[in-house]
C-alpha cells in the first residue's frame, strides 16, 4: 500500500481537486492507497481567524464563515458529474452550521481555549474530505471519509498534541483493514482516549500521513504538494536551484529544520521507525520524479546535499573578561532564555569562552536582552559582563549533507568562497555530526552568499541539475 497526501495547495478549488483524483485514481491502478488529506487552501487560517474574531465579539466571523461555506460549495459545483452534489452540499452546511453555533458560544464567552480552538480548526479536514470522497465515488472510485479522531489517539496537548503510538498504530490498522474503497482520511486531527479533539500542529498533515504508513506497513509516503520537490538552495536567491533526487532522512530533518517548509518534521519519525520511504511530488507536474527521502541513498557526486537558510533572525552577544573560567554563566543563560519563552536557534562560543553568541528570532531578542539585564545584573554591575550586543537583520545559512562527514576541506571550500565573494561572517557553529554548518550572514550579503556556496559546491547550472 501507498499513503498519498495532498496538503491544501493541492485542494485550492474544483480544477486543482480534479487533478488530485486523477492522480489517486491512477495511482490505485498499481497498488492500494490510503488518502490523508489537509483542509482547502487557506481554510485552517480563516478558521483560526474566525476564532479570534469571535472571541474578541467581532461579527467578522460571519463572513469568514460564510467565506469557508463559499470555497467549498464552488469546487462542489464546478466538478463534473457529482450526482449526490445536493446531498453533499447539505452535509457541508451542516458541519458550517455547528461550526458557527460553537463560533457563536466563544463569541458569548469572550473566550477561546486552546481546546475550543482545536475543535474550530478541525472543520478544515472534516469538510475537504468529505468532498474529495464524495468526487472520488462518483467518478467510479469507490472512496470513504475516515475521521482521524477515531484512531489517531494524542495526549491533551490542544494545538500540538503528542501520539500514542502502539495504540494509534493498532486503531489505524482496525479501522482500515474495514474500509471498503479508498480511505480518504483526515490528516492534523486526532483525538484524546476521551474523544476530545487535538490537532497535531500547523501543517500536520503530513504527520497523519505517516503514522497511517508506518500502522499499515505501507510501502511509501507521497506528500503532493506545489513543488517538483525538495530544492538546492531557496530558488528566490539562488535562480539555479535544482532539485534534489534523494535525501536522507536526517538530511530532510536538517533541511526541513530550516525553513524549507516542504515536510513537518515530525513526519520523520514513523517513517525512519518503519524504515518507509518518503517521497515530495508535485501536484501540478506528476510527471517529475520528486524528492525521495529514505534510509538508503546513494548520493551523487556533490560534496554536500543542500543550502538551507533562515531569515529574520537576531544575534545577541553576551561577553566579558569575568566570564573566562566561571562555570554556571552558560546554564544561567540559556534557562533564562527558555524562561522567558525565547527559542535558541544557533550558539557559538569559542573556546576562549569571552562570548557566548546567541541566535534567535528577530521578534524574540527583545526578550532576551531584557531577560538577560535582569538575570545577569550582578555580573554587569561588576563588570564581568560587558553590555550585551545586539545585531539584527541576519540570515542563517547551512550547508548540510551526510556526506560532509569525515570529508576534509568541505569547510574549507565553503569559506574560501564566501571570502571570494567578499562576504563577512558573524558567526559559525558545526555539530559534531558533522552533517550540517550553519553560519550567520548580514540580510544584504544573503543572496550573495547563498550564491556564491551554491556555485562552489554545485558547479554551473548545467552541473547541478544533471548530477
Ligand atoms: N490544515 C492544517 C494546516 O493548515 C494542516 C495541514 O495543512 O497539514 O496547518
Ligand atoms: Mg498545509
Amino acid at each position: 500500500m501507498r499513503v498519498l497526501k495532498f496538503g491544501g495547495s493541492s485542494l485550492a478549488d474544483a480544477a486543482r481537486i480534479k487533478d488530485v483524483c486523477s492522480i489517486i485514481g491512477s495511482a490505485r491502478e498499481r497498488e492500494p492507497v490510503a488518502v490523508v488529506l489537509s483542509a482547502m487552501k487557506g481554510v485552517t487560517n480563516l478558521l483560526l481567524q474566525c476564532a479570534g474574531e469571535a472571541a474578541v465579539g467581532d461579527a467578522a466571523y460571519h463572513d469568514h464563515v460564510a467565506e469557508i461555506l463559499t470555497q467549498h460549495r464552488e469546487a462542489v459545483e464546478r466538478l463534473p458529474g457529482a450526482a449526490e452534489r445536493s446531498v453533499l452540499i447539505a452535509m457541508l452546511e451542516q458541519l458550517v452550521h455547528e461550526l458557527t453555533e460553537l463560533l457563536r458560544g466563544v463569541e458569548l464567552v469572550k473566550e477561546c481555549s486552546a481546546r475550543t480552538l482545536d475543535v474550530i480548526a478541525s472543520f478544515g479536514e472534516r469538510m475537504s474530505c468529505r468532498l474529495v470522497s464524495a468526487y472520488l465515488d462518483s467518478r467510479g472510485t469507490p472512496a470513504v471519509t475516515v475521521d482521524a479522531r477515531t484512531m489517531i489517539i494524542t495526549d491533551n496537548y490542544h494545538g500540538s498534541a503528542a501520539v500514542d503510538f502502539a495504540l494509534s498504530y493498532r486503531l489505524i490498522a482496525e479501522e482500515l483493514a474495514q474500509t471498503r474503497g479508498i480511505p480518504v482520511i483526515t490528516g492534523f486531527i486526532a483525538a484524546t482516549a476521551e474523544g476530545v479533539t487535538t490537532t497535531l500542529g500547523r501543517n500536520g498533515s503530513d504527520y497523519t500521513a505517516s503514522l497511517v504508513a508506518a500502522a499499515v506497513g505501507a510501502d511509501a509516503i507521497e506528500i503532493w504538494t506545489d513543488v517538483d520537490g525538495v530544492l538546492s538552495a531557496d530558488p528566490r536567491h539562488v535562480p539555479e536551484a535544482f532539485v534534489v533526487g534523494q535525501l536522507s532522512f536526517k538530511e530532510a530533518m536538517e533541511l526541513s529544520y530550516f525553513g524549507a517548509e516542504v515536510i513537518h518534521p515530525y513526519t520523520m519519525i514513523p517513517a525512519v521507525e518503519k524504515n518507509i520511504p518518503i517521497w515530495i511530488r508535485n501536484t501540478l507536474n506528476p510527471n517529475a520524479p520528486g524528492t525521495r527521502i529514505s534510509e538508503d541513498v546513494v548520493h551523487d557526486k556533490h560534496p554536500i546535499t543542500g543550502i538551507a537558510s533562515i531569515d529574520n533572525v537576531s544575534l545577541v552577544n553576551v561577553e566579558g573578561g569575568g566570564m573566562v573560567g566561571v562555570p554556571g554563566i552558560a546554564g544561567r543563560v540559556f534557562s533564562t532564555l527558555a524562561q522567558v519563552g525565547v527559542n535558541v536557534i544557533m550558539i557559538s562560543q569559542a573556546s576562549s569562552e569571552h562570548s557566548i553568541c546567541i541566535v534567535c528570532r528577530q521578534g524574540q531578542a527583545r526578550s532576551a536582552i531584557e531577560g538577560l539585564g535582569r538575570e545577569l545584573a550582578h555580573e554587569l554591575s561588576h563588570k564581568l559582563i560587558e553590555r550585551f550586543e545586539l545585531i539584527e537583520d541576519l540570515e542563517i545559512i547551512a550547508v548540510i549533507g551526510e556526506k560532509m562527514r569525515g570529508s576534509p576541506g568541505i569547510s574549507g571550500k565553503l569559506f574560501s568562497a564566501l571570502g571570494d565573494a567578499g562576504i563577512n561572517i558573524l558567526a559559525i557553529a558545526q555539530g559534531s555530526s558533522e552533517m550540517n554548518i550553519s553560519f550567520l550572514v548580514h540580510r544584504q550579503d544573503r543572496a550573495r552568499a547563498l550564491q556564491a556556496v551554491h556555485r562552489a559546491f554545485f558547479g554551473t547550472a548545467e552541473s547541478g541539475a544533471h548530477a
